[in-house]
C-alpha cells in the first residue's frame, strides 16, 4: 500500500531540507527522502572544512523554515566588510556594510550546522514522514503525479516530486533532463587556518593567475579558506608538508592578516558550472545542485538554492488542484531564468579573470577601480548577491509565509 503525499523532496542537504521544512510549515503533507541521514551538530567539535557564505535573502528563508535561532545559538561569524582585489594591486573592490544600511553582508556558516538546524526544525514539527536512510530507485510518472519506488521496496504517490538530490542527480538522470556543463580542471582546496592576526570580520578575495583565493572570517578569528586552482596544484598542495603550504599561502593572500600559521586538514573539491536545460519534467522540478552548480567565487551554490526552494513554495501556494501544473511551469520558467543569468555571469567573470598578461589586468583594475567608485553599481550588486532583487522570492525579502498565504 502506497502513501499518498503533496510533495516528496528526494535529498534532504541543505537545500532539500529547507524546501521539505518550508513545505510542511505552509501546510503540505511532505515527505523527505535522504541516503544519509545527517549526524546531529556537536559544537565540541572542530569547525567544519565545508563552510557557506549565507546571504541575507537565505537568513530570511532559513528563519521561515524554522533554522536560524538554531543557527544563531551555535557559531557563525556575520561579516560587515567584502574586498577584493588582483594579485599585483591591493586595490579593488570593498563593500561595507554600513554604506549601504545593512546589519551585515552575510554569514559564515558551516553547511553541517545549516543542514543539521534544518533536520531539527523539521523533526521537532514532526509534520513530514522521513526516508531515512533510503533512496529513490525508480519513478515512474502519470497523469496526477509521480510514483516513487524506494530502495527499501516502500513506495510512495506524490503530486508532485522536488528534486534536491546534488549536482550528480540520479532523479535528472531518470527523466532525462539534459546540462550544459563547463569543465575548468580545478579544485577548491579548503581548509582552516590561523594568522598572526585574527580576521577582523571581512570576507577577503584575491584574484591569483592560479584561480581566486578566499579568505573567509569565523566566529573565533581564524579563516576558512577556498582557494581555487589547477587540479595539479591542488592535489600537490594538499599533500605538501605543513610548513611549505604555510609558506605558499602566506605569499598568496600577501599575508593580509599576518603570516599564515597554522592550517587545519585540508580537502579539495572539483569545480565545474552546470546548468539544466529545464528545470521541470511532468510534475517532477529540479531545484538546488540538482538544477544548477555555480562556481564559487561568488559564494553563490546554495543560496541560488534556498531562492528555488523559496520560489517552489510561493509558486505552489498560488496554485490550486487545478492549476497545479502552472505553477510548476512557472517556478521553472522563474527560477530557471534567474539561474542561467547567474550561472553564465559567474562563468565570465571565471574566464575574465583568467585572461593572462598585463593589459587584461590593467583593463580589470581599471574596472574594478570604476565599480568601487560607483554606489549605485555597488547598490545593485550588493542586491543581487543578498538574493533580494526586485524578482526574488518574496520569502527572500522578508515576508513571512504566513503574510504569503493570507495573500
Ligand atoms: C569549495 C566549495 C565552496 C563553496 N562555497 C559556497 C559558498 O560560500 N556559498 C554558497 O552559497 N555555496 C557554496 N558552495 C556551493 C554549495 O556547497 C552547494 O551549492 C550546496 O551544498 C548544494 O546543496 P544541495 O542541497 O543542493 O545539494 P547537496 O549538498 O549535494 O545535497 C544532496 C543530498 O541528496 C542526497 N541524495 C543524493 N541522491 C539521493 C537519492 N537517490 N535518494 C535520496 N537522497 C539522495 C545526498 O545524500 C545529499 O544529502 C561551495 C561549493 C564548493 C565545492
Amino acid at each position: 500500500m502506497s502513501k499518498s503525499y503533496d510533495v516528496c523532496v528526494v535529498g534532504g542537504g541543505m537545500v532539500g531540507a529547507a524546501q521539505a521544512a518550508l513545505l510542511s510549515r505552509a501546510g503540505y503533507d511532505v515527505a523527505l527522502l535522504e541516503a544519509n541521514r545527517p549526524a546531529e551538530f556537536n559544537p565540541e567539535d572542530e569547525v567544519g572544512l565545508r563552510v557557506s557564505a549565507i546571504s541575507a535573502g537565505s537568513r530570511a528563508i532559513l528563519e521561515q523554515a524554522g533554522a536560524w535561532k538554531c543557527i544563531q545559538k551555535q557559531r557563525y561569524c556575520a561579516y560587515r566588510e567584502m574586498h577584493v582585489e588582483e594579485q599585483g594591486s591591493n586595490r579593488g573592490l570593498d563593500f561595507l556594510a554600513d554604506e549601504f544600511g545593512r546589519d551585515a553582508l552575510g554569514y559564515i556558516i558551516e553547511n553541517q550546522l545549516v543542514q543539521s538546524c534544518l533536520w531539527k526544525s523539521i523533526e521537532a514539527a514532526g509534520e513530514v514522514d522521513i526516508y531515512s536512510p533510503d533512496s529513490l530507485s525508480k519513478l515512474e510518472q502519470h497523469a496526477g503525479g509521480v510514483s516513487v519506488t524506494l530502495a527499501s521496496g516502500k513506495s510512495l504517490e506524490c503530486k508532485v516530486l522536488a528534486a534536491s538530490d546534488g549536482a550528480l542527480s540520479s532523479v535528472r538522470k531518470m527523466v532525462g533532463i539534459d546540462q550544459q556543463v563547463w569543465e575548468y580542471n580545478e579544485r577548491g582546496l579548503v581548509a582552516v587556518i590561523t594568522t598572526e592576526e585574527p580576521n577582523p570580520g571581512i570576507a577577503w578575495q584575491r584574484f591569483l593567475s592560479g584561480g581566486p583565493l578566499a579568505l573567509l572570517p569565523l566566529s573565533d578569528g581564524r579563516s576558512s579558506i577556498v582557494w581555487t586552482q589547477s587540479d595539479t596544484d591542488a592535489r600537490r598542495r594538499v599533500g605538501l608538508p605543513e610548513t611549505e603550504f604555510l609558506a605558499e599561502l602566506s605569499d598568496a593572500c600577501r599575508n593580509v592578516f599576518g603570516r599564515v600559521v597554522a592550517v587545519s586538514e585540508r580537502a579539495s573539491f572539483p569545480l565545474r558550472t552546470r546548468i539544466s536545460e529545464h528545470f521541470l519534467d511532468g510534475r517532477v522540478v529540479l531545484l538546488g545542485d540538482a538544477a544548477h552548480a555555480v562556481h564559487p567565487l561568488a559564494g553563490q551554490g546554495v543560496n541560488l538554492g534556498f531562492l528555488d526552494a523559496a520560489a517552489l513554495t510561493e509558486s505552489l501556494l498560488a496554485a490550486d488542484e487545478h492549476s497545479l501544473d502552472r505553477a510548476l511551469r512557472h517556478y521553472a520558467r522563474w527560477r530557471r531564468s534567474d539561474s542561467v543569468l547567474m550561472t553564465r555571469g559567474f562563468h565570465a567573470i571565471h574566464e575574465l579573470f583568467a585572461l593572462p598578461g598585463q593589459i587584461s589586468s590593467k583593463i580589470r583594475q581599471i574596472g574594478m577601480r570604476i565599480t568601487n567608485k560607483s554606489w549605485f553599481t555597488k547598490d545593485r550588486l550588493l542586491l543581487h548577491a543578498a538574493g533580494q532583487h526586485s524578482d526574488a522570492p518574496r520569502l527572500a525579502k522578508g515576508e513571512t509565509l504566513r503574510e504569503i498565504m493570507r495573500s
